[in-house]
């Protein structure tokens, strides 16, 4: 008896300190995964605050835009751009299938960038409303933490207002970081490469990542000439070494010009142009020089440190598995980690949000599951992975890992005349069957990536791709009839050697 009014008073007590709380949760940062958060717990009946600051496509310190980084100045418009751009190789191709193209084809970027501009606007409204339609309270303006509960927000009028949230969730993302070094300051990030007023001539891109891929494609598909630098042997470190040379060599095929294991080390402004000097001594003249070498955690001016939130050496939250701080019951971090940093812009942040709203308010733990999420480079042609590369499945096998792979000239290609071969390859483990990993380089990967992603979810085995019906014709059906083993690597657990 006695215990139970403890309990009931225990109780009284929990609800009277939620009674007082102005929200059930509080985020800070409207981009894919915030937004999701919010509208979600939303739903679940929670009273739900979201701030953001105001929109711009170029962000800074103190400007941001509901819908955030994916939407309006990442994954979207990169997206638009690479569309924009793919267009100049299907029109080369189309002359094969009868296209008279006689007329001189003229490119007008402007038209381009507007059309980009006017669609993110359109999305920037839309997210708005979702976050209305849910009943989450949307404020413009900075927000910072300014105790477990507490929040502070700066209103563009300058004017303060404060919060309190039973929860607080941390969504700012990241922004492009500049390599230090001299003349820094005339190179440009994503940010503004994405809204650049004039298509650049000549194009110079440093850094060997998803952005310096992509837009090294963009400007070449546009015609510009374009040098990418990067201080690796080949770009895309981290995926599978044999799809990173097929990317390689695609870019070279598509005029590119690589400049592997080369580090910008100055640039300097000219009558002519910028001038950008490298390791190796070499000079080059570039109309825009984008620095992709990587992007850092938005949590500069959240005053987490004052609160006692604990950040690693690059600014990035520390979180346990279910992406809690240090303080787990106020303060959640959704995307600020540096898992984060390894996935996707928007599919991480998103499928991050998802798992908080389950957890906190719809009683359901829910950790985030970082196997087979598949991803996709979106150089032209673009690269789509899911699961282990071939030398992580090396890596972390214990039997024999089994190669099959593809190399074929897409049916397109026949008449169009391309030389650009397709590349796929799957990674099985010989002892259980189970496909580990996948990769295509070649049109459409990602969109073919996405079901394989499902089947390798599901755990499926080679002998299950094997008996799938291929689609005919289609690249796709490769997938289902590689037969062969290109290769079998022994794997040992004490040793594990390649032969
Ligand atoms: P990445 O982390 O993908 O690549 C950074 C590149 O810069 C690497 O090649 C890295 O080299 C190089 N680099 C870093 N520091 C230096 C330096 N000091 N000097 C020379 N080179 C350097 O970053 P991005 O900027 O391309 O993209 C940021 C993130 O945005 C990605 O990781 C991804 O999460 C996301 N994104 C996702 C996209 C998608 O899903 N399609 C598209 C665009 C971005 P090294 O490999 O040697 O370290």
């Amino acid at each position: 008896m006695a215990r139970k009014i403890l309990v009931d008073e225990e109780m009284d007590q929990t609800n009277k300190e939620e009674a007082h709380y102005d929200f059930d949760l509080f985020v800070i940062g409207a981009g894919s995964g915030g937004v999701r958060a919010a509208r979600f717990s939303a739903n679940f009946g929670a009273k739900v605050g979201i701030c953001e600051l105001p929109f711009h496509p170029i962000s800074s310190e103190v400007i941001g835009g509901v819908g955030g980084t994916c939407v309006i100045r990442g994954c979207v418009p990169k997206k638009i751009l690479v569309y924009g751009a793919t267009f100049g190789g299907e029109l080369e191709d189309a002359r094969n299938y009868g296209w008279e193209l006689n007329e001189k084809l003229d490119f007008n970027w402007k038209k381009l960038l507007h059309k980009k501009t006017d669609e993110i606007i359109r999305l920037n409204g839309i997210y708005k409303r979702l976050l209305s339609n849910a009943g989450v309270k949307l404020f413009e303006g900075e927000g910072k933490i300014v105790g477990p509960n507490e929040v502070e927000l700066t209103q563009l009028d300058g004017t303060k207002l404060s919060y309190s949230a039973k929860h607080i969730l941390i969504a700012t993302g990241s922004r492009a970081h500049r390599p230090l070094i001299p003349g820094q300051e005339l190179g440009i990030t994503s940010d503004e490469a994405l809204s650049l007023e004039d298509l650049p001539k000549r194009a110079v891109v440093f850094g060997g990542g998803y952005i310096a891929v992509e837009f090294a494609s963009i400007w070449r598909g546009l015609g510009a000439d374009v040098n990418l630098f990067f201080r690796r042997e080949l770009p895309l470190r981290g995926f599978d070494d044999e799809m990173r040379a097929v990317v390689a060599r695609n870019l070279e095929a598509r005029g590119v010009n690589l400049h592997a294991q080369t580090n910008l080390t100055e640039l300097v402004k000219t009558d002519n142009g910028i001038k950008v000097i490298t390791d190796h001594g070499e000079e080059f003249i570039a109309d825009v020089v984008l620095f992709a070498t990587g992007r850092l955690p938005n949590s500069k001016r959240l005053n987490l440190e004052a609160v006692g939130v604990e950040l690693d050496n690059t600014g990035a939250v520390k979180v346990d598995e279910y992406s809690r701080t240090n303080i787990p019951k106020a303060i959640t971090c959704d995307h600020l980690n540096n898992q984060f940093f390894l996935m996707k812009l928007h599919v991480l942040p998103f499928f991050l949000g998802k798992c908080f709203q389950k957890t906190v308010f719809g009683g359901e733990s829910s950790k985030a599951d970082y196997s087979n999420i598949p991803c996709a480079v979106f150089s032209i042609p673009p690269l789509s992975v899911v699961g282990l590369s071939e030398e992580q499945a090396i890596e972390q096998a214990n039997s024999d890992v089994l190669v099959f792979t593809s190399t074929f000239n897409p049916m397109k290609n026949t008449i169009s005349g391309r030389q650009e071969k397709t590349v796929m390859k799957l990674v099985v483990d010989q002892e259980t069957d189970k496909v580990l990993g996948a990769s295509m380089c070649g049109p459409d990967s990602p969109e073919i990536m996405q079901g394989i992603a499902v089947a390798l979810k599901c755990g499926a085995t080679k002998a299950q791709f094997d008996c799938t019906v291929g689609i005919h014709p289609s690249a796709a059906e490769e997938f289902v009839t590689m037969r062969s083993v290109s290769r079998r690597i022994t794997v040992s657990r004490k040793s594990k050697t390649n032969p």
